[in-house]
């Protein structure tokens, strides 16, 4: 079910799970039973925070995965090469 954000005049903002095919735009508060209305700031940001999510995790893993790869890679077979040579 999607989370929706409602704000009440005495109570302030709460977070409500409603389903797809209920009246999403009003909500009752669960405090005071007064009447609220949806608010769209929650959803914007959970929309942003997922994209920005996803942006971070692609950004970081390639760079996290190269960076660690190359410098092990090169010392390994710097490593290995000299040592027969000595030995
Ligand atoms: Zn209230």
């Amino acid at each position: 079910m999607p989370r929706y954000t409602f704000l009440c005049k005495s109570c302030g903002e709460y977070d409500a799970w409603k389903s797809m095919s209920s009246d999403v735009a009003n909500d009752v508060c669960p405090e005071c039973n007064k009447e609220t209305k949806r608010v769209y700031n929650g959803f914007q940001l959970s929309k942003m925070n997922s994209k920005l999510k996803s942006h971070i995790e692609q950004g970081m893993t390639p760079k996290v995965v190269t960076k660690n790869n190359l410098p092990q890679s090169n010392m390994k077979q710097q490593n290995r090469n000299p040592r027969p040579w000595m030995m």
